[in-house]
């Protein structure tokens, strides 16, 4: 109905009743999410043939083998900056947590990953969950560098406050079994995270007006104009934090339409896409042009986090380095699996240059990201203020992810210690920080592929 209204004003508009509407509703969604990309030399169409057709299979089959598919989360964290949530108690919104039977224990117990003679020194080595996995079979100098591992203290790499998962009300949750879809969890509720993420954590005065802003009144295009002149006179670093979250946020977005509850009986409920559901979001006239520019931050957030797992590469390459489970020959091959794909991200020829960030005067450089890092560190605790606990959880893995992927950009001990060519054993991530990194990845990635969706299921539309 809106469409055909829109169409009917714009006949209107123009003056000229015997016109149509010029373009198709794909048009509208996608015509300026083409071409090169704010801030990098890469262009859309470039990531879509990269992704859709060389990665997005694979990094699926990965991220359903045990080792990604369990990610440990503690959902009931309060939230650290009101105290009125109100929990939306819809039964979409639902997480169900893993019975202690069904991970594996390969996963679940830190002493499996480790030989007998590490076993004995298992106080030390308590914190080497952070690593991932260590091989069963360690040298003497891997053992050695171990527990220099878990000595080190990387609180000031981190650009996420992690939970802590040795709490007993942390839980193993299948990722498979609570995929992110819609739940339902909108209105007031749901925009006061996005805005407070935005008003409070994106470096914006309170003066300059988001567009579109549903919790502020009497908007208009000049309130628009202000917001993108300011944006475009940032420093690249914060621009590029902006749309990081408005990619993720886009990304959300877009997963929620491509599996929308499209019918539901006592016996089972349809989930896939809704088109205008998408429309409403990304619709070029619709959304008075923010839509597109959404999308775009979305390719934006896809270069990161895949440069991110470019620079990471030399770390799961150690041959002590394991994925996990258990089960040695699942591992190996699961192992194998993840060196493919990450080959094939290291090939990819128009990644996203990071050095262009916190260059510049060495004092200020530092200042600024400090002030990223904890811009970032809050919106990863603003998480435990969403109100809907499906929502909460793929919230909380995919900051965590992007923090992940933001802590290997910047890591000062990565930068000095893990040029492309060889490892360190300096530079670690735990077990969570690599599941989420994946995931979160797998999110975006997977948003990418059903952008290829929507535009052939809008090809046909006015
Ligand atoms: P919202 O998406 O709530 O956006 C609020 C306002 O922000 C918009 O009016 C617009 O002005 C602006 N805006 C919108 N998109 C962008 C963007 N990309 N960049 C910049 N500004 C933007 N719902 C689900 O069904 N499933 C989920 O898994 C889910 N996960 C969520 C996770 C989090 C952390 C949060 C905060 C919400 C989640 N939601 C989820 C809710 C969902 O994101 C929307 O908030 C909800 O569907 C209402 O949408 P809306 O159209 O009112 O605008």
């Amino acid at each position: 109905f809106l469409i055909g209204l829109l169409g009917a004003l714009w006949l209107l508009g123009s003056g000229h009743g015997e016109q149509q509407p010029p373009e198709t509703a794909a048009q509208r969604c996608f015509c300026q999410v083409s071409g090169y990309l704010d801030d990098c030399t890469c262009d859309v169409e470039t990531i879509d043939r990269f992704n859709n057709y060389r990665l997005f299979p694979r990094l699926q089959k990965l991220l359903e083998s045990d080792y990604f598919r369990y990610y440990k989360v503690n959902l009931k964290r309060p939230c650290p900056f009101w105290n009125d949530i109100s929990q939306c108690g819809r039964r979409d919104c639902a997480v169900k947590p893993c019975q202690s039977d069904e991970v594996p224990v390969g996963i679940k117990s830190a002493s499996y990953k480790y030989s007998e003679e590490a076993n004995n020194l298992i106080e030390e080595c308590e914190q080497a969950e952070r690593l991932g996995a260590v091989d069963e079979s360690l040298s003497e100098e891997t053992q050695k560098a171990v527990l220099q591992w878990t000595k080190h203290d990387d609180s000031s790499d981190n650009f996420c406050e992690a939970d802590d998962i040795q709490s007993p009300d942390a839980e193993y949750v299948d990722l498979l079994l609570n995929p992110e879809r819609y739940t339902g969890y909108k209105g007031p509720d749901a925009w006061k995270i996005w805005n407070v993420i935005y008003e409070e954590n994106c470096f914006k005065p309170q003066t300059i007006k988001r567009p579109l802003n549903p919790l502020a009144s009497g908007q208009g295009k000049s309130e628009e104009n202000t917001f993108y002149s300011w944006l475009e006179g940032l420093c690249v670093e914060k621009r590029a934090f902006y749309r990081l979250i408005s990619g993720l946020h886009a990304s959300i977005n877009v997963h929620l339409s491509a599996r929308y509850l499209l019918q539901e009986t006592w016996l089972e409920k349809k989930w896939g896409h809704n088109i205008t559901e998408f429309q409403q979001r990304f619709d070029g006239i619709l959304t008075e042009g923010e839509g597109p520019r959404r999308l775009k931050n979305l390719y934006f957030l896809y270069l990161i986090e895949l440069r991110a797992l470019s620079k990471v590469l030399p770390f799961f390459e150690r041959p002590d380095f394991q994925l996990f489970t258990g089960n040695k020959i699942q591992d190996e091959e699961n192992k194998m699996l993840l060196l493919e794909i990450l080959h094939e991200i290291k090939s990819f020829p128009l990644h996203f240059d990071e050095n262009s960030f916190f260059a510049g005067d060495k004092k200020e450089a530092h200042k600024l990201k400090e002030d990223f890092r904890l811009h970032f560190r809050n919106i990863s605790r603003i998480m435990d203020c969403v109100g809907c606990f499906k929502c909460r959880l793929w919230g909380k893995l995919q900051t965590q992810g992007l923090g992940t992927a933001l802590k290997i950009l910047f890591s000062e001990k990565l930068i000095a210690n893990m040029p492309e060519s060889g490892p360190s054993y300096e530079f670690h991530l735990t077990r969570q920080e690599i599941v989420s990194l994946f995931n979160a990845f797998g999110r975006i990635s997977t948003s990418v592929k059903e952008l290829e969706n929507f535009r052939n299921l809008l090809q046909n539309i006015h």
